[in-house]
């Protein structure tokens, strides 16, 4: 059942408190604005989306290793990464709602609404000319189409120049010329545009006098690069490698209204791959190409995903570009894929006074390698998993059922045991079956109410296997297997269960 993507947004953000997924935190409280509580299902989805990102990214490759830096660094480390001086964002605020926007995103979404109608464009057409419609060829020569994405690509060329130059004055006056309203109230009625350091401060030390300042990390990378050398060495490490961390980073994120997609606090997965000078281009295409398999390989489908090359390069940038998501309320990145030359380790040999460099055996010559590096957002993961697998369907017999369609290879609940019946020692031989699977899977209990609807429950929940515990199976230790996405239901020896969800879950299938 085709959902109105506002409604459907709603629906993923109760369904992820009903079932245990998300919780606002400090509820009790009121909640505190844009920081989320991961509940008992959401904990185990994203840590499986963690071990999921590890497991291809070091595991699986000989050449990356994983670390774990702690939170707070040097405060030196963010005037080397140019945290200090230039991590900031675009604001401006209405001056008769009083709401503060980003203006570069006020102008990406105006841009988006373009981009919307050439959608609308493309659907009609599809319609009038049924089978025979080629949409490439509809997208290169229409002539509507082609004005609405050249208008959208030079307002998002025209913003990148002046965001680029910092002329934030150009920004406002890009927002006045596209007559852009406060989405809430609709008035244009705007401050100028100023820029806002997106770094939370707090101190380290017990004394007034000795305290230091220090921030709470924006991003996971710094660790990494202030541990090149001590990793390169203790591990021999030959380049091109890499090194992966996952963890959580801060952000005082001037808009935060899109649930776990943009939060305060918020976990990274990184990998930094150090490579020689030159080779940045080969490179790029390499981890653009691997990390986009990496997100079909969960088949959400391919169509959701999208490339966007960035107009405007970060300080430290010489490519960069965005794999976008097909989220509830449109494309938006998803992960980062930034060529970082040799900015970061050259700024860090800089500000310490240490050489960052490689001694290459080969050539006898030492370099500061370039940086190529991937960066997602586990919140943002866990969001574009979550949301793209709740659907609502209508069955044969007209009724509708509620089903979180979770890879079951990320499925924090791989399995439910039902007796039939609380009798006749059903719920033993239940008990007997979870207690064998509990070491290999994660796998609850449920004897409450109907089989019907005990099978709602976990379908709601996300849980691809039901196991049913009935009659026969005290005469030929047999039992029902229910897969949640069919509905289908098989007979199976019990001794045959481990190997048929092993075989679901099996990390080499998904990867492959
Ligand atoms: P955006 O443009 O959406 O603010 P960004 O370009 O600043 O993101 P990066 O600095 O490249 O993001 O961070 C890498 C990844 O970290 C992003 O692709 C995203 O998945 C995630 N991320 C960044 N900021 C947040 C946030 N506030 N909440 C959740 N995830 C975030």
């Amino acid at each position: 059942m085709a959902q109105h993507p506002e409604d459907h947004f709603k629906n993923v953000i109760a369904h992820a408190k009903e079932y245990g997924y998300i919780f606002p935190s400090s509820e009790i409280y009121d909640g505190l604005s844009a920081v989320y509580d991961y509940g008992q299902n959401g904990a185990e989805l994203k840590k499986n989306i963690r071990d999921y990102w590890w497991k291809a990214m070091v595991q699986l490759n000989e050449n990356i290793v994983g670390i774990d830096a702690a939170i707070f660094m040097h405060p030196t480390t963010w005037k080397a990464s140019g945290h200090v001086d230039a991590f900031n964002d675009p604001l401006i605020d209405n001056k008769d709602s009083k709401k503060r926007y980003r203006a570069d995103v006020l102008v990406e979404d105006y841009v988006a609404k373009i981009e919307g109608k050439i959608e609308k464009e493309v659907e009609k057409a599809a319609k009038r000319f049924g089978e025979s419609f080629d949409k490439e060829q509809f997208l290169t020569t229409n002539a509507r189409v082609i004005e609405y994405k050249e208008r959208g690509e030079a307002i998002l060329k025209r913003l990148g120049k002046s965001l680029g130059n910092n002329d934030l004055a150009d920004v406002k006056a890009l927002i006045e010329e596209l007559e852009i309203a406060d989405p809430d109230t609709g008035s244009r009625n705007w401050t100028e545009v100023k820029q806002f350091n997106l770094m939370f401060g707090t101190k380290i030390g017990s004394t007034a006098e000795s305290a230091m300042d220090l921030y709470l990390r924006p991003e996971t990378a710094q660790g990494i690069f202030v541990n090149f050398l001590n990793v390169q060495k203790s591990g021999r490490m030959k380049i091109p490698f890499g090194i992966a961390q996952t963890g959580k980073a801060f952000r005082n994120e001037i808009v935060a209204r899109q649930f776990i997609f943009r939060m305060r606090e918020f976990e990274q997965m990184e990998m930094q791959f150090f490579i020689k000078p030159g080779t940045q281009k080969e490179w790029y295409e390499h981890w653009k190409e691997t990390r986009l398999k990496w997100h079909h390989s969960l088949g959400l489908g391919v169509e959701n995903y999208r490339f966007h090359d960035h107009e405007k390069l970060a300080h430290y940038a010489d490519a960069a570009c965005d794999i976008e998501f097909k989220f509830p309320f449109g494309f938006k990145e998803l992960e980062g894929i930034h060529s970082r030359t040799d900015f970061d380790l050259g700024s860090h040999e800089k500000f310490s006074g240490r050489k960052l460099q490689y001694f290459d055996p080969e050539t006898q010559e030492s370099y500061v390698p370039y940086v190529l590096e991937t960066s997602i957002g586990l919140d943002r993961m866990f969001l574009a998993v979550f949301s793209n697998s709740l659907q609502e369907e209508t069955l044969e017999d007209g009724s509708s059922r509620t089903v979180l369609r979770l890879p079951a290879i990320l499925a924090p609940v791989k399995v439910a045991v039902f007796p039939l019946v609380k009798k006749d020692g059903l719920p033993e031989v239940a008990k007997k079956i979870i207690d064998d699977l509990k070491f290999d899977f994660n796998v609850v209990y449920d004897e409450k109410d109907a089989v019907g609807r005990r099978y709602r429950r976990q379908d709601a929940a996300g849980t691809p296997f039901c196991i049913t515990v009935d009659h026969q199976t005290l005469e030929d230790q047999t039992v029902t297997i229910r897969h949640r996405d069919s509905m289908q239901q098989e007979r199976l020896p019990i001794d045959e269960l481990r190997a048929k969800i092993a075989a679901a879950v099996d990390l080499k299938t998904w990867l492959k």
